[in-house]
């Protein structure tokens, strides 16, 4: 099976390359988009997807969400007693998406292409590869998101000549790529971005002012206890206001209700700080790839936070045009995504796309600096420019300082500063040089950073003909292989919630967070609801669940929807 998957902050999908074309897999509830919410359910199994992110303010202690901005770090996550690595969350919601492939096709997925920011680092970039691994695939390329949209765009079009922008704000992050596309040949030229500004940055906003509005209150819960359901709500009132000039904010919670209303000209005021910074990295981008605007054929939207009318107006005043919104925004990616693993697989229908790509942040090592007789560490040499053409290997020589030397540290970073100390540290290599030369001893430091955005790091010494390879240690985001094996092992100890289960979870979870949101009359009619669904349910006869599943479900898209029964 050829297979992309795009693996978002908020939601995810995976499509397959079927017959010469890309088609998006259904998970177990016949949703396209499989939010990316991972948990346990009561009976300690793994439970992914929407079902997950109803009991996300039920049970916070069990579900967690947003675990992509954590890639590439050492933080954990405690669903109940046992901790877990944001690459093992991953791992949980990837396992699922490559079962829905499995059912639908019936062939094993054993290799995927997976979508990762642009602006990814080298930790993050290898954590989704483990994630992948740990998921039971291999991962066969990891694709930057912006590229696999603008080949979801582009492919149609082969054989002309265009240049794109790719406008991608999604959740939790927003990138921006230059593309060109010449002679079957799609080329990044730059990209430039921001890891943590996304559709729920704009929420977060959304929440705070509500809770000023609620500050003089009495009886206010305590936020930590809501922020999940004001975080829902918050979403809900921003996509509400996309449309209607304006939305009620409410919270319902233990019998009692507050509320507040936004217009859309408060979310213009409330989101300019947010809005202001989506220029920069366009600006950057533009700059970088040494384009001007008014030479872009074509500018995409991708994610979907781009379908919010202020993001999209900014965009037509930053390029002085309406951009392209042909495809779904939220689609894109995936479609991409496995596109990109068709040309791995050299499919016969996209022979003649070649595709290249950037580092998008220069990459380089500490030196010292020589004033007069003193000397100064901890300055930025660096290796590979941002925007270089992937694959991409450099050579810089350097020397020791000192006669006596015996030993140099390689430190690596990325970053754009002067100095190392503004820039992350990706590790450091202890070289050992040969001692009374009776001069400085040169070293050859080169860097491979290939199309999966991993980095290598080789050391040489001319005079010795010795070579050191970098083994990045001391970074806690990257797992070791050992550290890799036993979460393969705690993994596959955890059973998984019945797929065949699901709908009904799903209902079981929905019915308890609105139990708990709603107050009154309206609680014992949940209640009430509950029970008979309870009923149906140990009736076991699959009929009998179905239909109350059917009119249950109306009944409390009513309730949600319309604000009655
Ligand atoms: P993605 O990461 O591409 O799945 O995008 C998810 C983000 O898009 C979330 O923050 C959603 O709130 C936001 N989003 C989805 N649909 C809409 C919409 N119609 N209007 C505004 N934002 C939306």
């Amino acid at each position: 099976m050829i297979v992309g998957i795009d693996l978002g902050t908020t939601n995810s999908l995976v499509a397959v390359w079927d017959k010469g074309t890309s088609v998006l897999v259904t998970n177990a509830l016949g949703q396209l988009l499989t939010p990316s919410v991972v948990g346990l359910d009561d009976q300690g199994r793994i439970l992914v997807g929407q079902a997950a992110r109803e009991r996300l303010s039920t049970h916070p202690g069990l579900t967690t969400a947003l675990f992509k901005r954590h890639m590439g770090s050492a933080r954990t996550v405690q669903l109940g007693a046992t901790p877990f690595r944001p690459e093992e969350l991953s791992a949980m919601l990837l396992r699922s998406l490559k079962e829905d492939v499995e059912r639908a096709h019936g062939k094993p997925v054993t290799d995927v292409v997976i979508s990762v920011p642009a602006y990814f680092s080298d930790a993050q970039r290898k954590a989704t590869r483990i994630a992948g691994e740990l998921a039971g695939m291999t991962v066969t390329r990891l694709i930057n998101e912006p590229t696999a949209a603008a080949l979801a765009y582009g492919l149609p079009q082969r054989g002309g000549e265009s240049s794109f922008l790719v406008f991608d704000l999604g959740g939790g992050t927003f990138d921006v790529s230059i593309l060109e596309l010449f002679d079957g040949v799609m080329e990044v030229r730059s990209s430039a971005g921001d890891n943590y500004l996304g559709g729920e940055d704009f929420d977060q906003l959304l929440v705070q002012r509500f809770l000023q509005t609620q500050a003089e209150t009495p009886g206010f819960p305590a936020t930590h206890a809501i922020s999940e359901a004001l975080q829902r709500e918050a979403e809900r009132v921003r996509i509400a206001l996309g449309q209607a000039a304006s939305c009620e904010f409410v919270l319902r919670l233990d019998g009692q209700q507050w509320q507040y209303s936004f217009t859309q000209q408060d979310l213009a005021q409330l989101f300019e700080p947010l809005l202001e910074r989506l220029r920069n990295p366009v600006e950057r981008a533009l700059r970088d790839a040494r384009i001007r605007i008014d030479e872009l054929d074509q500018i995409l939207m991708v994610g979907g936070a781009t379908r919010m009318p202020l993001v999209r107006k900014l965009a037509a005043s930053l390029f002085g045009r309406f951009p392209s919104v042909h495809l779904n925004p939220d689609e894109t990616v995936a479609h991409g995504a496995a596109i990109q693993a068709a040309l791995n697989a050299r499919d016969a229908a996209l022979e003649e796309v070649v595709l290249t790509d950037v580092c998008p942040y220069t990459l380089g090592i500490e030196t010292s600096q020589r004033f007069g007789q003193r000397l100064e560490a901890g300055h930025y040499l660096p290796i590979i420019e941002r925007n270089s053409t992937v694959p991409v290997s450099r050579v810089e020589t350097v020397c020791t300082v000192d006669e006596s030397q015996e030993r140099v540290q390689v430190r690596i970073f990325q970053g754009e500063s002067r100095l190392v100390r503004d820039n992350i540290a990706l590790g450091a290599l202890e070289i050992p040089v040969p001692p009374n030369t009776g001069g400085s001893v040169d070293l050859d430091v080169r860097f491979t950073y290939d199309n999966n955005g991993i980095l290598e790091c080789q050391v040489s010494i001319p005079l010795t003909g010795e070579q050191f390879e970098l083994v990045i240690e001391n970074n806690p985001g990257v797992l070791s292989p050992e550290e890799i094996a036993t979460c393969l092992q705690n993994l596959a100890a955890l059973k998984v919630h019945p797929r065949e289960q699901q709908v009904n979870t799903l209902l079981v979870a929905r019915l308890e967070r609105l139990y708990q949101e709603s107050l009154g009359e309206h609680r014992q009619q949940i209640d009430h609801w509950a029970n008979l669904f309870q009923q149906a349910l140990a009736s076991q006869d699959e009929r009998v669940i179905r239909q109350a599943r059917k009119q249950l479900s109306e009944r409390l898209d009513q309730f949600e929807h319309q604000g009655g029964f």
